[in-house]
């Protein structure tokens, strides 16, 4: 019997279970590198367009006639109004607004379906701006390896003056946006001046303070996190995305192996990390699509850059679908590194499919609900009519033996005239109605006069004269008819009465 064979033989104490991995982690400040090429120069285009629109569109005036904002783009509080150029939204049609979010969700997963995170990599306000305070940095502090010297060597002069000079731009850049938005909900002009001599209210300071505080620490100092951790959009844009999204993507199949540019057998991958080094969540794009890659591109910038350097094709990480990194990869790596398993690997790639059934799915809903909203607005009617019965008491027994039902009417006119509308009361024969403050007209109808872009409020009594007898609960229709004797709006209701 061995040795090994001995019963005697003890056991080997089994290893302990590896510690379980911190819930928390200190974040690793990433310092991404400045780099050009086409994507970058394609985000500068989109990111001045986004700021353009954002710091100037309250400043738009657009011509309402006397007495309305001559703002283009205005959330009027005050007088619970919406307006955009043309459009005027009221507190009754706040569906529109739904409509526009439901547009907008629609939107964002049709262009992530086409294009990835498209959305995230070139529009969002907080990669726009963070954009915008890397800039500041870089000019201020210098790229990459400056930056990095910069944190680490200790406090001295040069440091507290680049810092400060960095916050300091931060925080008027985060000025300007906090500034930008109270003026959504003022008339930006008036605004200006009362905010500068200390005249606007409370409300404003605060939103002014609110907006720039967190433009300051989401864009300086959160950065990357807030795409990691705090928005919820990555988690579930992966189920938008399908074998035909163009997404950036490593072609792994021509850069691996990775070696130096003049050793033999390797791929055209460098690995320079040139890549990571711009990347602004600092995630190596190599290891495939990840949570944190907000698909920027930059990497792509970056690595085309380096490749031109050595005379190799571009293209080394791309906006590819995942299909045609399949295709390619299966014909070319059976070949060894080199421009005919480069040849191989592009030809087996297919033309990018836009259209196909989830993208028709999208964008038929998109069509769909725009062609709704659109329809809804043209047809909207200018004249709503809204009927209240008082509830207490139900109804009164009047000293005659007459039984009276009131109603509180309320006239609401989307247009810039005054209407003088006569009401008639469709019921039962017999009903007769008074509403208080009202004139009549030559037929002795009540006269309702309409407030130009506004709501008047009237109170009707309908009564049923002693010996009328009615139901307990009947229905009534009020009809306002205009100067052509034409129905301008209706609206039913019920009287209500004893049980007989
Ligand atoms: S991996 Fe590339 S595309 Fe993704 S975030 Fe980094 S630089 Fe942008
Ligand atoms: S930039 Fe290109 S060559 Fe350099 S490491 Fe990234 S993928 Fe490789």
């Amino acid at each position: 019997m061995s040795k090994l064979d001995s019963p005697d033989r003890v056991k080997p104490a089994a290893p302990p279970p590896p510690a379980p991995a911190p819930l928390y982690a200190n974040r690793t400040r990433i310092y991404p590198k400045a780099v050009t090429g086409t994507v970058r120069r394609a985000k500068w285009a989109i990111l001045a367009l986004c700021l353009g629109l954002y710091y100037t569109v309250p400043l738009l005036r657009w011509d309402r006639g006397p007495a309305l904002p001559n703002q283009a783009v205005l959330v009027d509080m005050q007088n619970a109004r919406l307006f955009f150029f043309w459009i005027e939204i009221w507190p009754q049609e706040v569906y529109y607004l739904t409509g526009l979010l439901v547009l907008g969700a629609i939107g964002l997963f049709a262009a992530t379906s086409l294009f990835g995170r498209v959305w995230c990599g070139f529009a969002c306000p907080q990669t726009v701006w963070t954009d915008l305070f890397m800039w500041v940095e870089r000019r201020i502090q210098g790229d990459r390896n400056e930056r990095m010297r910069l944190d680490k060597q200790n406090w001295s002069r040069e440091k507290l003056l680049k810092k400060g000079a960095t916050h300091a731009a931060w925080l008027a850049i985060a000025a300007a946006t906090g500034g930008a938005w109270i003026m959504y909900f003022n008339d930006a002009l008036a605004m200006t001046r009362d905010f500068f001599t200390l005249r606007a209210s409370g409300t404003v300071y605060f939103f002014f303070g609110l907006f720039t505080a967190t433009t300051y620490l989401l864009a300086g100092w959160a950065r990357e996190q807030v795409c990691t951790y705090m928005c919820p959009w990555p988690r579930f844009q992966a189920a938008m995305l399908d074998e035909s999204s163009l997404v950036v993507s490593y072609r792994g199949w021509r850069g691996e192996p990775r070696g130096k540019a003049k050793a033999a057998g390797v791929g055209d991958c460098v690995d320079c990390r040139a890549c990571v080094n711009v990347c602004p969540t600092g995630i190596d794009i190599r290891d495939g699509l990840q949570l944190e890659c907000i698909g920027c591109g930059l990497c792509i910038d970056a690595c085309d850059d380096i490749m031109a350097r050595l005379d190799r094709p571009k293209g080394l990480i791309a906006f590819e679908t995942f299909a045609n990194i399949a295709a390619s990869e299966a014909a070319a790596k059976p070949l060894p590194p080199g421009p005919a398993r480069l040849a191989c690997g592009m030809q087996a790639r297919t033309p990018t499919r836009f259209l196909r059934p989830r993208t028709w799915l999208y964008l038929g809903v998109l069509g769909l609900v725009a062609g709704i909203m659109a329809g809804s607005y043209m047809l909207r009617e200018t004249l709503s009519l809204a009927v209240i019965r008082e509830r207490a008491p139900l109804f009164v027994r009047l000293s005659d033996g007459g039984i009276r039902n009131a109603y509180a009417l309320k006239l609401a006119s989307k247009t810039r005239e005054t209407e003088m509308l006569s009401l008639v009361l469709d019921g039962p024969a017999g009903l007769q109605m008074l509403v208080q403050d009202a004139e009549a007209d030559a037929q002795g109808r009540p006269v309702l006069v309409t407030r130009p872009d506004g709501i008047t409020q009237w109170r009707a009594l309908v009564t049923a004269p002693p010996g009328l007898r009615l139901p307990e609960n009947i229905p009534v229709t009020f009809r306002l008819i205009d100067a052509e004797g034409r129905i301008a709006v209706s609206e039913a209701s019920v009287f209500l009465g004893p049980k007989p």
